[in-house]
């Protein structure tokens, strides 16, 4: 089997057992989101079968964009992300074999690793790549060196800095992304056949996105309550990001927003009957265990993923106030490599987690540090002296990877997370005392 039929089965799978024996506390709109990764990957098998082109992507690249020119849109970083835990020890060894680096993070080994698994037939191989300079230099670098590897044309979207500068030079910005866009879009359909960009299928998708956005958000409004009405596990859940204008993305978010909404009315709770403190996630958590677990069970609710559903600060169509109008769709879908939190300086990070911190009520942050993770581990430190100082949120800082669980010791990583749990309720009752 190659890897999209493995998942297609996979999901298949997980969607039969939650038929068979729904979960007393995980959100049963999982259900949608497991039928969507199913019809996702049994769609790429067909349209890989009928030579439909395939655009490799990582990061914040411009999926709907992609999609509207015709071509798939897959990213590899995540299709590392979401690679099955049986799978990741081979795609590890395979990548390491090469002489890549192993001490860098393995979301980025995961990703390059795809060459291979295209070469292998596991995966189709790529007629063009497109990545955006947005964040991770190691993920763009990782991309072009697919791009050499097969020898298809291969666009890196230059993207300046927004925050913090006037809004002329972040107008300037906007455009020099677009004009890089019409470059690409030129590039595509000269050198891939079957490629043509059309504008109505980009305002379709982005309208999409602006209705999932609407339930993200409403998602992220209910994890206010408390006790925290879903588990970790759930509350950063969702789609990957290159599935874009498929409706039953909004399905799944509305579900999972009404399912919530559901359980505060009835005041049942998201498996926590009492929640002593809040406890964030930044930067990544560990894919093959559930690191959540050690603090729920002493009481820490974890509502709170950086870029979980409803994190990021992506505008929309009818959006007028990011950008003082309202945007045309491929302005729209330049703002959204733009919008990355970690594209700028440390303080357009701080920012957002302080406005998390706030908004939710949060107490203590796990910065899970990727080993060799410049993007977040630099800040990382200045992000957590700060919160403690303004705001008194406290940090703990621990290295793993998210997928390569031979690093991983799951006893230190529990007992770490009891130590840290018991840090913030005694916190949190000291506070209340005064
Ligand atoms: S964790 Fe860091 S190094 Fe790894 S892909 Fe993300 S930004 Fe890049």
């Amino acid at each position: 089997m190659n890897l999209f039929e493995e998942y297609v089965e996979r999901y298949r799978k997980r969607v039969e057992k939650i038929d068979a024996a729904p979960s007393a506390t995980m959100l049963h709109s999982n259900r949608t989101l497991y039928e969507l990764l199913r019809r996702r990957h049994e769609t790429m098998l067909k349209e890989w079968r009928a030579g439909k082109p395939s655009c490799i992507t990582a990061d914040a690249a411009p999926y709907d964009l992609i999609q509207a020119m015709g071509m798939r849109a897959y990213s590899w970083e995540m299709a590392g992300d979401f690679l099955m835990r049986r799978f990741v020890p081979e795609y590890l060894r395979r990548i390491r074999a090469t002489g890549f680096p192993d001490y860098g993070c393995d979301r980025v080994q995961l990703a390059a690793s795809f060459i291979q698994a295209a070469d292998a037939g596991e995966v189709p191989k790529p007629d063009c790549v497109c990545v955006t300079r947005a964040d991770c230099n190691g993920m763009t670098e990782a991309m072009i060196w697919a791009g050499r590897h097969f020898d298809v044309p291969t666009v890196v979207i230059d993207c300046p800095l927004t925050t913090h500068v006037p809004f002329e030079e972040r107008w300037e910005a906007l455009q020099y992304v677009v004009e890089q866009f019409h470059d690409m879009i030129r590039l595509f359909e000269k050198e891939i056949s079957g490629v043509k960009y059309d504008e109505g299928k980009l305002r379709e998708s982005l309208e999409i996105y602006q209705q999932s956005r609407k339930y993200q958000a409403k998602f992220r409004e209910l994890l206010k309550v408390k006790p925290c009405p879903v588990l970790g596990r759930d509350a950063g859940r969702m789609p990957p990001l290159d599935i874009v204008g498929d409706p039953l993305v909004v399905q799944y978010y509305r579900e999972a927003a009404e399912e919530i909404e559901e359980r505060v009315k009835a005041g049942t709770g998201g498996g926590m009957q009492e929640e002593k403190a809040r406890a964030g996630f930044l930067s990544s958590f560990p894919f093959f265990a559930d690191g959540f677990a050690p603090l729920e069970e002493r009481g820490v609710a974890c509502p709170y993923y950086e870029v979980g559903p409803g994190a990021l600060p992506v505008p929309t169509l009818e959006d007028e106030r990011t950008w003082g109008r309202k945007l045309s769709p491929i302005e729209c879908q330049a703002a959204f490599p733009l919008s990355d939190p970690w594209l700028g300086t440390w303080q357009r990070r701080y920012e957002d987690v302080r406005e998390a911190c706030i908004d939710l009520d949060i107490d203590g942050l796990v910065h899970y540090a990727m080993p060799g993770c410049v993007t977040n581990n630099g800040s990382g430190r200045i992000i957590a002296k700060k919160l403690e100082e303004e705001l008194g949120v406290a940090s703990l800082e621990v290295e793993y990877h998210c997928q390569d669980e031979a690093s991983f010791n799951e006893a230190e990583y529990a007992e770490k997370m009891h130590e840290f749990a018991e840090l913030l309720i005694q916190r949190k009752q000291s506070k209340a005392k005064k």
